[in-house]
């Protein structure tokens, strides 16, 4: 099976689980594990942050960092309606945090100060949430894989500090970003107060996200960490698969990105509504306007896993354990797939 279902599909390499073999331990929760030191100090300074946790997932990255920043007094997040705290970490920003999340709307991801500033409640109206955050996602997740241009969000960022609103980065793919974008990490996460990188997606780690801020910050998200269960013990093992990816799976994003560009070009000629190949910047393609549980599965009949959201769009994520023949062969079960479905949909 070609498994394009997502990036989180991948299995660590023979080399990575020899680096977690050999990694040094101790107990993490006392900050005696010195190859998770190394990799939050590592982070940190790739984001040009203080200071890093890490964590067992990007979920609780986004669930500490809303943590953080919102209070308990009926407070409001600002977030595009399809971020991922809204969809998929199970309402814990409700039952969790006890946040109102409000949505801002487009079909890339990407929202502008405009939209935040008009969303924005004025802190004396008595009657309105209070607002207290502004969380962004860097590469758009199912809106297909975009990068936010720079100069948006530094506009979204100068808007939130003008109206007084804490800023939070949810870059489960940032690196794709930079390796699509050639603008460096530090760049896109060292204005906001907290940000966070995945090393499940594209990286190919098995387990691990690091959380980054302030020292005070992170300081603080300990707390909540020990508070979520999620403080470790000899966590290095992972924290080395992590140093791993680093050292060895960040530059190969590239072939990611240009074997997801290839899946789309194959898709648009065959079904040339369902999918501007040009737009696919990063390891994501995104098909719509089709039937997209019959595309599902004449692809799983061909040995290709893809992913349904929804009746009429499809998520393809390309990853480490897909080589260009795995492509190659995705292509064409993706043509054919399109072909048999568009033309019973002309039939029927
Ligand atoms: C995967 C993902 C998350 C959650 O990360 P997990 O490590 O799966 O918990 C959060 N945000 C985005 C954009 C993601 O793609």
């Amino acid at each position: 099976m070609i498994e394009l279902f997502s990036d989180t599909q991948t299995r660590p390499t023979p080399a990575m689980r020899e680096a977690m073999a050999r990694a040094e331990v101790g107990d993490e929760q006392l900050g005696l594990d010195p190859t998770v030191e190394e990799l939050c100090a590592r982070v940190a300074s790739l984001l040009g942050h203080e200071a890093g946790v890490l964590l067992p997932s990007g979920t609780m990255g986004n669930l500490i960092g809303l943590l953080l920043h919102v209070g308990t007094t009926g407070e409001e997040v600002l977030l595009h309606e399809l971020a991922h705290p809204r969809r998929f970490e199970a309402g814990g920003a409700a039952r969790l945090v006890g946040a109102v999340l409000t949505p801002l709307a487009s079909p890339t991801g990407v929202f502008d100060a405009a939209q935040v500033r008009a969303a924005a409640h004025d802190p004396g109206d008595r009657y309105a949430p209070r607002t207290r955050l502004v969380s962004v996602e860097q590469p758009t997740n199912v809106t297909g894989g975009h990068v936010w241009p720079l100069e948006t969000l530094d506009g979204v960022l100068a808007a939130a500090a003008d109206l007084g609103l804490a800023t939070h980065l949810d870059g489960a793919r940032l690196l794709n970003a930079v390796v699509a974008s050639g603008v460096p990490a530090d760049r896109w996460a060292g204005g906001v107060d907290t940000a966070w990188i995945d090393f499940t997606k594209g990286l190919g780690a098995p387990l691990g996200a690091v959380l980054v801020g302030s020292a005070d910050t992170i300081a603080r998200a300990w707390r909540f960490k020990q508070m979520l269960g999620g403080a470790l013990r000899q966590a290095g093992v992972a924290a080395a698969a992590c140093l791993h990816a680093l050292d060895h799976h960040v530059d190969r994003l590239a072939d990611d990105h240009a074997r997801a560009r290839r899946l789309a070009e194959a898709a648009a000629e065959v079904a040339p509504q369902a999918v501007d190949p040009t737009a696919v910047e990063t390891n994501i393609v995104v098909l719509r306007g089709i039937d997209a549980p019959a595309v599902r599965e004449a692809l799983a009949r061909r040995g290709v896993g893809a992913g349904a959201l929804g009746p009429s769009a499809l998520r393809l994520v390309t990853h480490l354990d897909v080589d260009d023949a795995d492509c190659a062969h995705a292509e064409s079960a993706l043509q054919e797939a399109l072909r048999e479905t568009e033309a019973s949909r002309a039939q029927g």
